[in-house]
């Protein structure tokens, strides 16, 4: 009997469920889209229960229409949205509040005032991360300030806490596992990533009571079976990683040095630093790649908040294009841009400016300025934000990178490809599945149950679509030298 891996795929804007064979080739895909909620300007809310309904939905979809029973898959792994924060009553497991999104900013005062008090050293030291409302713990406190109760039943032990992954595998295993892998553990402020506990000084910091927290365990171990009542049978989890976390092992980029650019609504770029936790000189995230038989992998990240979503700005508000994919012929239609230059921050600026009042600007617009030059230079900033990340990240781990391992949605640009290769000069490569975050968790998950045999076994599944080569030319000089002189107008970081 045939086996598989099934890979959860719980994202932003959407729940996953996807299978995969022995090659690593994708046998079906179900995916149900939950509803965001924006109850105030910058809050970003989920409704945890509708994600583990839609979830549930998904992993059913994809077995029917496959005809692959339960019996057959050998394990699943989760890869989640970082950072997503859900508290919910261990008793009833109800969640008591809406689940606050990554993208969330409510929490930026209690970080400025955590900074004020010279806290931020504390977190970096501790937990590699900025003091930054985008990650959990600050939106833990804040669920438990908002309401009194809330606070005294978490401080009585009744409520947990868990990013996404934690929150399907309560569900998943009705109520018996409560665990986060130490991918998910690393953005959440709380966790040392260099002791690999909870941090009892940032706990106390930021008021969490320790009871509310998820046991850490590896991103590829068995740590539970699903409940009986879900399916024909029980399935082994066997393989958690956050969403970037699990695209950086898809990608296998499994040596120090090797890097992977996730192009979706934002760009993740993530590097491999090995055994070492590089610390970042230049306001890069220090990070947990993976860990595997306790072993963990360290990773440097970069992100960049606006990235598609200038082409899906264009597309929405600007009306230039009809769907994302036609800006790569309009930005053909014309050679250069134009001395046009396009600063994306549509929500302000990330690494390595971490500038959230800096606001988007469109520049060096004359009578001659057709919609083509936008459009290439919009792909032109994509590129440049990534290359701002690039070159910060190797002065960090003191190495320069000769290819860079690409995937997302934007990734099937070819045009933004080779931009991105020219500005980098370096080589870019794009593998033929371009599902790496959900394929990354099946290695996980396949990992850990002997469905492939070890690390080396995975290389063979990876393959490459493209290769973009660095052309040289003075055309990029002169788009590196306006660009450069153009952000310092929009950000004072
Ligand atoms: P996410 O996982 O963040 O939702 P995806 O990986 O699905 O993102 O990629 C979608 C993003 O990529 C959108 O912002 C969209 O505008 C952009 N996009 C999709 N196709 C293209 C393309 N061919 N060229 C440029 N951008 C694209």
């Amino acid at each position: 009997m045939n086996k598989f891996i099934l890979a959860i795929d719980a994202g932003t804007t959407s729940s996953r469920a996807i299978i995969f064979d022995e090659k690593g080739s994708t046998v079906g895909v179900a995916q149900h889209e939950f509803t965001q909620y924006f109850p105030k300007e910058s809050w970003v809310e989920h409704d945890a229960l509708e994600i583990w309904n839609t979830q549930l939905l998904a992993i059913r979809e994809v077995l029917k229409n496959t005809k692959i029973k339960a019996s057959q898959i050998q394990a699943m792994g989760i890869t989640n949205q970082r950072e997503t924060t859900v508290l919910w009553d261990r008793k009833t497991g109800k969640p008591v509040h809406h689940a606050i999104v990554w993208q969330d900013r409510r929490t930026s005062p209690i970080c400025e005032a955590l900074s004020k008090k010279g806290k931020a050293e504390l977190f970096y030291k501790k937990t590699g991360l900025l003091l930054d409302a985008y990650f959990s713990g600050t939106k833990i406190k804040w669920i438990l300030d908002q309401d009194p109760e809330v606070r005294r039943k978490a401080e009585r032990g009744e409520l947990a806490f868990g990013t996404i992954d934690s929150w399907l595998i309560w569900n998943l295993t009705d109520g018996k596992v409560h665990v986060t892998d130490a991918t998910n553990a690393s953005r959440t402020l709380l966790y040392n990533i260099h002791t690999l506990e909870w941090d009892k000084e940032l706990l106390d910091t930021l008021e969490v009571p320790k009871s509310l927290l998820p046991k850490v365990v590896s991103s590829s171990e068995v740590v539970g079976q699903s409940h009986s009542g879900l399916f024909d049978h029980e399935i082994s989890i066997a393989g958690i990683a956050g969403d970037q976390q699990a695209a950086l092992f898809g990608q296998m980029c499994i040596h120090p040095g090797e890097v992977k650019n996730t192009y979706g609504t934002g760009c993740f770029c993530i590097m491999n630093t090995g055994e070492t936790p590089v610390i970042s000189k230049n306001r890069m995230l220090t990070t947990i790649g993976y860990q595997i038989n306790g072993k963990v992998t360290y990773a440097l990240e970069g992100s960049v908040f606006v990235a598609g979503a200038v082409v899906q700005w264009l597309r929405d508000q600007l009306e230039i294009i009809n769907t994302a994919p036609e800006i790569e012929a309009l930005a053909e239609t014309v050679e250069n841009n134009g001395g046009v230059t396009f600063i994306p921050g549509l929500a302000g600026l990330g690494a390595p400016y971490w500038d959230p009042h800096a606001t988007g600007s469109i520049m060096g617009i004359t009578r001659g300025t057709q919609k083509g030059h936008i459009a290439r230079a919009a792909l032109e900033a994509i590129a440049m934000r990534t290359r701002e990340i690039v070159i910060e990240m190797q002065k960090d781990a003191n190495t320069t990178f000769k290819t860079l391992k690409v995937d997302g949605g934007a990734s099937t640009n070819d045009l933004l490809m080779q931009i991105q290769s020219d500005l980098l000069q370096v080589e870019v490569i794009r593998p033929q599945t371009t599902e790496t975050t959900a394929l990354g968790v099946a290695f996980f998950a396949g990992l850990a149950t002997g469905f492939w045999p070890s690390i080396e076994s995975l290389s063979s599944i990876w393959k490459v679509d493209r290769k973009f080569t660095p052309q040289k030319g003075s055309q990029n000089e002169n788009v590196i030298k306006t660009w450069q002189q153009k952000i310092s107008q929009v950000t004072n970081a």
